[in-house]
């Protein structure tokens, strides 16, 4: 029966498809037994399964090339050798031969013994294991349900689950999933970022969603208005078509912007600059004509991976984004590992109690100098293809920026003593995304060559609203009288200091909110490219020196309703 769900669009793109229900961390299976009689066949059924989930691991990782080769590659590895764990094995067809379970069962008995030693463990290494166990223990469990299970059976389908994380998003979509609901999540959350930046639509925040679907329903979903349609009707899929049909339309109308100048209506060029993940962003920046790459987020790199990369292989990667955006600036963060983004190496500590307000940033980079000198090195080296910016994440003392700069310069003199050719100058900045660091801002801002504001951070810790929390509604958003002035305050005085500054953070990749950044004063946008040819549209249309005019009323905004209503009334329409 045809059913509507209300979520919330985390990423545009309307798909239909077929659903595929995963309950991330529970394999949720009632006790079963089976009759002796029936113990070799269910042996059977439960090893044609594993050797199902073997072949079609095997056939993804040869399809895989390029990028994702390297990205997706490592877990596959891994997760072939979990299938070839004789403890893993045994204990399976034990339990199903002594104790008369079903596969199904065993299963779930197995996971949950395994679950119990590596929780256990004090390593947090060890436990991070456990979510490579709860997958691959996943997978034989759907093969046994699915002629066509594994992972070559999700592909065209849309996954309906309750969490996903983002190293779980990149897999999935290499996979061929076209579509992800999730019961949880937020459009803020990095899940979210890199959906937009892999161009996969996805909702959030549907927890009625999942209750209802099933595996195999007919779906359509929209990740602009965030609505989930179970089975839908003739009306729907009209829809689905016209949205498609828009889309295009849309696209043709934005593709002619390509190679336009982001000019505002009385001729000030403004910098669009991206916000870049994987190769195909820099390659899209490229095209699109952005400015340079304002954030290229390292711990993207390390997300995937089961050993740090070392130098040479990060090298490599910094260069071929420096050389992919020909001769215009690229600025890399370092390493901001922690909070939501925990990796798989075990560097980012998992267990803190409040890892937001924990080792994250440049506090887990100067925690462990040697990363840090390592990554320095290698942007370093990246310095000599082209001009390179370091940008230091989480900010919130003078010292972490001198210290950083510190190593800056001895890791330059290092290079050069042994024969690296770099650049003569490449310019360090600190994002501004905690409070302290904005109101401090005049005792190190002769510290840095330039800054940027990271709008999801600086919201977050300004209105001590998680950005990952869908429970808070509208509590979390920019449009607050606190964040407008602390954008403001600091805008003026990177003005006055003659500091380049950027917005890096989600708000400056909407259209909605340019009006609003350039009235504040901001000339620089750092941004997805998937959106860069909307804002560029978006800023064309506006009178900056009207908007300017405008900012002091703006700011005397007393609320939401107050600032949205300013928004709504801005004068940078023409006529
Ligand atoms: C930000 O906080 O605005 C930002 C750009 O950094 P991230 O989203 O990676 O935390
Ligand atoms: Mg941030």
């Amino acid at each position: 029966m045809r059913q509507v769900f209300q979520g919330i669009g985390a990423s545009r793109g309307s798909a239909l498809g077929r659903a595929r229900v995963r309950l991330a961390h529970a394999l949720v299976i009632a006790e079963e037994h089976i009759a002796a009689s029936a113990v070799e066949a269910e042996l059977e059924r439960l090893h044609a399964a594993i050797s199902k989930v073997r072949t079609d691991m095997h056939a993804l990782r040869d399809r895989l090339h390029g990028a994702l080769a390297h990205e997706v590659g490592e877990f596959l590895d891994l997760h072939t050798l979990l299938l070839d764990d004789p403890e893993l094995l045994h204990g399976l067809d034990a339990l199903i031969r002594t104790g008369r379970y079903s596969a199904d069962y065993a299963l779930r008995l197995q996971r949950d013994r395994i679950a119990g030693v590596f929780q256990a463990m004090d390593d947090p290494y060890f436990r991070s294991r456990l979510d490579d166990i709860d997958q691959v223990i996943g997978r034989i469990h759907a093969a046994l349900h699915r002629h066509d299970a594994g992972l070559q059976g999700v592909a065209g389908e849309i996954l309906v689950t309750d969490s996903i994380a983002p190293a779980e998003l990149v897999q999935y979509q290499a996979q061929g999933v076209i579509a992800i609901v999730t019961a949880g999540g937020s459009t803020l959350s990095h899940s979210a970022i890199l959906a937009r930046s892999l161009h996969l639509p996805l909702v959030v925040d549907a927890a009625q969603a999942l209750q209802r679907i099933n595996d195999g329903d007919a779906l359509i979903v929209d990740g602009g208005s965030g609505l989930v349609v179970l089975e839908p009707g003739p009306s729907d899929l009209r829809a689905h078509r016209e949205r498609g049909r828009g889309h295009v339309r849309e696209r043709r109308a934005l593709n002619r912007l390509r190679s336009e100048p982001t000019r505002t209506l009385d001729g000030t060029d403004i910098q669009l600059y991206a916000n870049a993940e994987s190769r195909e962003d820099v390659a899209e920046a490229h095209a699109l004509g952005a400015s340079g790459v304002g954030l290229y987020r390292t711990e993207f790199l390390f997300l995937q991976r089961f050993e740090l990369p070392d130098e040479d292989e990060q090298f490599r990667i910094y260069r071929d984004v420096v050389l992919g955006m020909s001769g215009r600036p690229v600025t890399i963060r370092t390493l901001d590992l922690g909070a939501d983004k925990a990796d798989r190496t075990g560097l980012a500590l998992r267990d803190e109690p409040n890892p937001a307000l924990g080792l994250r940033g440049v506090r887990l980079s100067l925690s462990r100098r040697d990363l840090l000198e390592t990554q320095l090195r290698a942007l370093l080296r990246a310095s000599g293809y082209g001009p390179v910016r370091v940008l230091v994440p989480m900010v919130t003392t003078r010292e972490e920026v001198r210290t950083v700069r510190e190593l800056l310069k001895q890791v330059a003199r290092d290079l050069r003593s042994q024969g690296h050719e770099i650049a003569e100058h490449v310019p360090l900045g600190a994002m501004i995304e905690v409070p302290a660091a904005a109101i401090a801002l005049s005792d190190f801002i002769g510290s840095v060559d330039f800054l940027s504001i990271g709008t999801n951070d600086l919201v977050q810790y300004l209105l001590a609203a998680d950005r990952n929390n869908e429970a808070l509604g509208d509590l979390y958003t920019p449009l607050h009288p606190a964040v407008l002035r602390v954008l403001r305050y600091v805008m003026l005085l990177a003005r006055k200091h003659d500091k380049p500054i950027a917005v890096c953070g989600e708000m400056a990749g909407d259209p909605l909110f340019a009006p609003l950044l350039l009235a504040l004063g901001l000339t620089e946008f750092s941004l997805h490219p998937g959106t860069l040819l909307e804002v560029r549209r978006r800023i064309r249309e506006c009178d900056l020196a009207g908007l300017r005019q405008r900012a002091p009323e703006l700011l005397r905004a007393r609320d939401r309703a107050g600032i949205e209503a300013w928004l709504a009334d801005c004068a940078c329409l023409p006529g």
